[in-house]
């Protein structure tokens, strides 16, 4: 048997996430998912339930997120919920679902994958792979979807601080992962007004210590939908390369993220105002 090693980091200016860091004069990495480009100009928006629900919901949100002239649809399988007895989601039925929802809309999809056993079937129909705030720190998934070949939509932990966040997506480009996507949705705080507190400093530290796209998720952040446009529109102010927003045919009656979740008409009127903001900064939407 042979003796533990010590720690062997990487050394050199891009200190412990050489991967991930921006070298000196690096220019953001576009990644693909599908038909969209993530770090392009133009501001990506990814629109959909919290959760799939049953084939019309999933496939009327994904027609209203088009029309609405968003770019990705969005929509849980598997939900990581609080308690055990709240729904948790479809499971690869939903999967199956999301595939039919992308067929009417032509919109590509990314889902959560919360399991290391799901991670090859989900990587084998989705567009692109979501890592919960949940799973941040789960290694073995990360290394996971870093072989998948599966481009990845990495959220925020509640807890883990930026570096800590730096070294997931390292994991997962270490593990043969060129296509991480970083996204904001606020951080526990001491303020409970609002769901979460979104850190929007992130976005500028990012930045520049990653060539990486970042994008913000301003519904979790918020927790109601009365604050959603708000800081959706400062993100794109700040320079976000896209936004994650849910949004329900039917609000009231959604299975999880209820008080979160756009109405449609919502939804349209959050992408022209931040339209009109990208467009101000030289960017489109
Ligand atoms: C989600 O996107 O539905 C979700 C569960 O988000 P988070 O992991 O940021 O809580
Ligand atoms: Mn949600």
């Amino acid at each position: 048997m042979t003796a533990p090693q010590r720690d062997k980091l990487p050394a050199g200016e891009a200190g412990t996430t050489p991967l991930v860091s921006r070298q000196p004069g690096q220019a953001t990495t576009v990644v693909s998912a599908g038909s969209v480009q993530f770090g392009a100009e133009k501001v990506v928006v990814i629109g959909g339930p919290c959760a799939v629900e049953n084939t019309d919901q999933i496939t009327s949100i994904a027609r209203q997120v088009a029309t609405a002239g968003g770019s990705m649809l969005r929509g849980g399988a598997w939900k990581p919920r609080t308690s055990p007895y709240a729904f948790q989601g479809l499971g690869r039925d939903g999967l199956a679902l999301l595939a039919q929802a992308r067929q009417a809309s032509g919109l590509p999809f990314v889902t959560e994958v919360l399991d290391p056993r799901d991670v090859m079937a989900v990587a084998e129909v989705a567009d692109m792979l979501q890592i919960g705030s949940r799973s941040v720190q789960n290694f073995p998934l990360l290394r996971e979807v870093g072989a998948s070949g599966k481009p990845v939509l990495l959220k925020r932990g509640m807890m883990p601080t930026i570096d800590e966040w730096l070294n997931a997506a390292e994991y997962i480009m270490a593990a043969g992962g060129s296509d991480v996507v970083f996204c904001e949705r606020g951080i526990r705080t001491f303020e409970t007004a609002l769901r979460n507190t979104l850190d929007l400093g992130a976005i500028a530290v990012l930045r520049e210590r990653t060539h990486l796209p970042v994008i913000v998720d301003p519904s979790h952040a918020a927790g109601s939908r009365r604050y959603v446009t708000t800081l959706a529109r400062a993100a794109v102010a700040a320079g976000a390369d896209g936004l994650l927003v849910e949004t329900h045919n039917d609000p009231g009656n959604a299975l999880s993220d209820a008080d979160q979740s756009l109405t449609p008409e919502e939804f349209a009127e959050l992408t022209t105002s931040c339209r009109a903001i990208a467009r101000a900064i030289g960017r489109d939407l």
